[in-house]
């Protein structure tokens, strides 16, 4: 399997070579167009060669960019689950009771973002899907959808109600926000900041391990292997709940 990636501001997009073109995995934020297309062309794949996108989740900085690739490239089959097409058509963060921050000092860290990056409002254009766009019903195998690949598609939420990740068969994994690694300041052991529901999140890591993940590639931050997630599951207990909708 043959893949290549950029890096946006905070978020890795991933491409993956399949004998009739390119599967790219998220987008970035609303904001990030002129940095996409500069990463885009640093991996050498044409705009028109990407023939679907797999979005991980319905967030702001994975989806902000849906809109500008598909009017660049209106032959590109969006894939999504059934929530996540749900979340996207409102352009905003979908919350739950009980998501929060996984650690305090995130929260802490959090509350100062917010309070001086007024741009950051959890909200981007919304995107509501075309006919030729796929909503799936998970696990999918990517053969099911035309992509001559070995690998699926499965839920695994808990960090929103949504998130879905890509097993490949050999082991690699594009998991989204269902696991990351960075801010490590932050003390976030593989997490990423904020969960809607941190049990449900650590099942997800276990279906990861039970389904062969061997390296994961998160969304934020730089690959890791799976058996980190071993060593670390269940090192969070409880959230900090968000003071207003992770929304507003
Ligand atoms: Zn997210």
């Amino acid at each position: 399997m043959e893949f290549r990636s950029f890096k946006l501001k905070y978020t890795n997009c991933f491409l993956l070579r399949h004998p009739s073109g390119w599967l790219l995995i998220d987008t970035g934020y609303d904001w990030e167009w002129d940095a996409f297309l500069a990463g885009l062309a640093r991996t050498g794949v044409g705009i028109h060669e990407i023939t679907h996108l797999l979005m991980t989740h319905h967030h702001d900085d994975h989806a902000g960019l849906i809109n500008p690739l598909v009017k660049a490239n209106p032959g590109i089959q969006v894939l999504m689950s059934r929530p996540c097409a749900d979340y996207l058509a409102t352009g905003r963060h979908h919350s739950a009771p009980g998501a929060g921050y996984v650690t305090r000092r995130m929260a802490l860290l959090a509350g100062i973002k917010a309070r001086f990056d007024k741009a950051w409002t959890h909200t981007y254009p919304p995107y509501i899907a075309r006919a030729q766009d796929r909503v799936l019903s998970l696990p999918v195998r990517l053969r099911e959808l035309g992509i001559e690949l070995d690998g699926a598609i499965v839920a695994t939420p808990g960090h929103t109600a949504d998130s879905t990740s890509l097993i490949m068969d050999e082991g690699t994994v594009f998991c989204g926000d269902a696991a990351a690694n960075f801010f490590k300041v932050a003390g976030l052991h593989y997490c990423v900041v904020a969960v809607c529901d941190l049990s449900q999140y650590y099942l997800s890591w276990n279906l990861l391990l039970s389904g062969g993940a061997k390296v994961l590639y998160p969304s934020h931050g730089t690959p890791f292997a799976a058996e980190k997630l071993r060593k670390k599951w269940g090192r969070h207990t409880q959230v900090v709940p968000f003071k207003q909708s992770y929304a507003d």
